[in-house]
C-alpha cells in the first residue's frame, strides 16, 4: 500500500512516515500542495494524507480540484483545528475521514487502512481467500490456521493481491503500488518474489495470466 503524505512540518512529516514505513507501507512525502499535487496526478497511490495548513493555500483547496478532475483516491485530512466548520469543510472538499493534530500515529495507521479497504470494497480487517487469511491490522497471515512467515515485501505483495482479488494484477500495477518510486523493480524482482510466495501458499495460489499479470485464487484446502 502506497500513500502520499502532503505535510509542511518536517518533523511531523519525518515521524509520521517513518511509523508508517515500519508498519509496511510505502510512504512517499510533498512539504506543499503544488508537489503534492503534481505527484498525485502522476504516480499512483493507495491513499492520501493531506494536511490543511500548508503554505501554498489550504489543503482542503486542493483537494477540491482533484474531486473536479475525478481523482477519487480515498483522502484522510489533517487538521489542527478543533472546530467543526473546519472539518465540514474538508468533508466538503471531498475528504474521507479526518484526523486532528495532535494524534497518535497508530489512528492514522488504523484509519488509512480501513480507508484503503473500504475502497477496494472490503469493510472486514481480515481479507480471506479459501484457506488463506491476512490480517491487515497486525500484518499476521495463516493458512488453515497455521501462521506462515513472510518477510515485509511478500507481505506487501500478498496484500496487495489479496485486497485486488479476484481482479488480475499486472505487474506495472504491482511495481507503482507495492515498490517504492526510488526503488522500482525490474520485472524479474517481481517474479522472484512471487514463486517465493507460491512456495511458501501453494503454487496454485497465485495464478499467472500470460501478458495479463498475477490473480489470487481462493482455494479451500490447505497448500
Ligand atoms: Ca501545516
Amino acid at each position: 500500500m502506497k500513500v502520499l503524505l502532503i505535510e509542511d512540518d518536517h518533523a511531523l512529516a519525518q515521524a509520521l512516515s517513518e511509523a508508517l514505513r515500519d508498519a509496511g507501507l510505502i510512504v512517499e512525502t510533498a512539504p506543499n500542495g503544488s508537489e503534492g499535487d503534481f505527484l498525485v496526478r502522476t504516480e499512483r497511490y493507495d491513499a492520501v494524507v493531506l494536511d490543511l495548513g500548508l503554505p501554498d493555500g489550504d489543503g482542503t483547496r486542493w483537494l477540491s480540484q482533484w474531486r473536479d478532475d475525478g481523482l477519487d483516491l480515498p483522502v484522510l485530512i489533517l487538521t489542527a483545528r478543533e472546530r467543526w466548520s473546519d472539518k465540514a469543510a474538508g468533508f466538503s472538499a471531498g475528504a474521507d475521514d479526518y484526523v486532528t493534530k495532535p494524534f497518535e500515529t497508530g489512528e492514522v495507521l488504523f484509519r488509512l487502512r480501513a480507508l484503503v479497504r473500504r475502497s477496494h470494497g472490503h469493510s472486514h480487517p481480515v481479507l480471506s481467500s479459501g484457506a488463506l487469511t491476512f490480517d491487515t491490522h497486525s500484518g499476521s497471515v495463516t493458512l488453515a490456521g497455521r501462521p506462515i512467515n513472510l518477510t515485509a515485501q511478500e507481505a506487501r505483495l500478498l496484500a496487495y493481491l489479496m485486497h485486488a482479488a479476484p481482479r488480475t494484477v499486472s505487474r506495472s500495477e504491482l511495481s507503482e503500488h507495492v515498490y517504492d518510486r526510488d526503488h522500482e523493480p525490474d520485472s524479474n524482482v517481481i517474479d522472484v518474489q512471487i514463486s517465493r510466495l507460491r512456495r511458501k501458499l501453494g503454487s496454485e495460489r497465485i495464478e499467472t495470466l500470460r501478458g495479463q499479470g498475477y490473480r489470487l485464487v481462493a482455494i479451500e484446502t490447505p497448500a
